[in-house]
């Protein structure tokens, strides 16, 4: 079976490493409605639009409002 012949040195696994974070912005493009990157072709990630058209709604979480049973205005008198 042929093996490598020495493994690689910490350096030059770091390197070749280091690399991977610089992908995502090589080659990418801006979304057009939050102006984040994005991949071409590819669903914004934040906003959830593709070519300018909501493709995915996110939740939006909510504030729990206070329900009052009685529905009406409070009255002081
Ligand atoms: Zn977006």
């Amino acid at each position: 079976m042929p093996n490598p012949a020495r493994k690689h040195t910490p350096r030059r696994t770091g390197n070749r490493r280091s690399k991977n974070s610089e992908l995502d912005l090589k080659g990418s493009s801006r979304c057009s409605n939050c102006k984040s990157f994005v991949r071409p072709h590819t669903v914004c990630k934040e906003c959830g639009f593709y070519g300018g058209k909501l493709i995915i709604a996110k939740k939006v979480k909510k504030k729990k409002e206070h329900n009052h049973p009685e529905g009406g205005e409070e009255q002081k008198g």
